[in-house]
């Protein structure tokens, strides 16, 4: 079996798994404990916060440890709106966030919150004018992502940072997916808050971080113990926070660089391929080699989403047919709506193939062969 669903989730890297089995077979204690065996449990909490800060240019303070980007998101956007209630009502986002984004501003918008929605282009980008157009004296919080789990098009956040420099709203941005591929820099973006995953990277699932700039206080999300000092409550996980740390410090910014460089050839090698076999296809989304380049979006006209998938994993390919999110529910896909329209072929003829630290050029060959045969099979029995 081949995996090239690492927008969904990657493995974990052999140093990540060594070195949460250490810490699971040394220290037990609860980091909050004051005794040794706390003491202990706590220095991985400290070396943590110290990768972790470090790999984004913050201070240690200004991470807060969460179970992913879910909760991340959840709290930057929950608790900044409830928190800010009183300098505005108005909030902007984008038509193509993940789920974890769009599920409390809907939340918000049922407390009589104002939200607005930007839209994209064909390439899955919003524009600056369209952010200036509705940025007003009520809004008290943006949030964009840096990338797209769906089609890879990244948002002009820099840009977006700059213009809120001088403004009330606070600035999140959702950089799961660009995380592992880009160098990201906070004070350079510009932001307040932003969103990381461990899983997308070759780490454990169940931990990320929500980065808080100093002086962006809100309450805990979590009611509770008193850790994270105190702006997230829970007894934490050493292990896993042990194996995220590793997870960081093996993507190196070289090694970022190396990837999407050769994530821009596994892309270019499978289009020139379809392309040179005379199968009718087209890509959804950017072609661009600063685009997050472990996502490739394509579109078989005529060819179901479902058949196309389920004959890959019979070949023994994991792809997806969309988000693993929104995949299990058969929605329709948020992203490639507000990309084409609802009325677009595109919407229930389209896969996402993602490639990950360990994808190989073979992988990637011998993916394009079944992929050849199985469009080809399937649009005999069609036509
Ligand atoms: N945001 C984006 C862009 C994602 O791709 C994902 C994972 N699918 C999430 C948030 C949620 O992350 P987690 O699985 O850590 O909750």
């Amino acid at each position: 079996h081949i995996y090239l669903d690492n927008a969904a989730t990657t493995p974990m890297a052999k140093p990540v798994i060594d070195t949460m089995m250490a810490q699971m077979q040394q220290d037990f204690g609860n980091p909050s404990s004051t005794h040794w065996f706390g003491r202990e449990a706590h220095t991985v909490m400290d070396a943590a916060h110290a990768t972790l800060a470090k790999s984004i240019g913050a201070k240690p303070t200004e991470i807060v440890l969460t179970s992913g980007a879910t909760e991340a998101n959840n709290t930057a956007i929950m608790q900044t709106a409830h928190k800010r209630a009183s300098l505005g009502k108005h909030i902007i986002t984008t038509a193509i966030e993940h789920p974890s984004v769009l599920k409390p501003m809907a939340a918000l918008e049922q407390e009589g919150f104002n939200v607005t929605y930007l839209p994209v282009d064909e390439n899955g980008e919003i524009s600056l004018a369209d952010f200036d157009a509705a940025l007003d004296d009520d809004t008290i919080l943006v949030s964009i992502m840096l990338g797209n789990n769906e089609v890879g098009s990244r948002q002009p956040i820099a840009e977006i940072g700059a213009r809120l420099a001088d403004h009330q709203a606070w600035f999140h941005t959702d950089a799961t997916q660009a995380y592992g591929l880009l160098d990201i820099d906070v004070n350079a973006l510009k932001v307040d808050m932003l969103s990381v995953s461990a899983h997308k990277i070759n780490g454990p699932k169940g931990i990320g971080f929500l980065y808080r700039r100093e002086g962006i206080n809100f309450p805990s999300f979590l009611k509770g113990g008193e850790q994270e000092t105190k702006r997230r409550a829970g007894t934490e996980n050493p292990p896993a926070v042990a194996g995220f740390a590793e997870a960081v410090r093996l993507i190196t910014p070289q090694e970022k660089a190396d990837r999407q460089a050769k994530y821009y050839g596994f892309k270019k090698q499978i289009i020139d391929s379809l392309t040179g076999a005379g199968i009718d296809f087209k890509v959804n989304g950017p072609l661009k080699a600063d685009a997050l380049n472990h996502v490739l979006n394509l579109w078989f006209p005529g060819v179901s989403t479902y058949a196309l998938q389920t004959n890959l994993d019979l070949a023994g390919f994991a792809i997806s047919g969309g988000s693993a999110c929104t995949a299990g529910s058969m929605e329709p896909s948020h992203v490639l709506t507000a990309m084409y329209g609802a009325d677009s072929p595109r919407i229930a003829e389209s896969i996402r193939i993602s490639f990950g630290a360990f994808t190989t050029v073979m992988d990637i060959a011998q993916f394009i062969d079944a992929l050849e045969k199985i469009v080809t099979r399937l649009r005999s029995k069609t036509h």
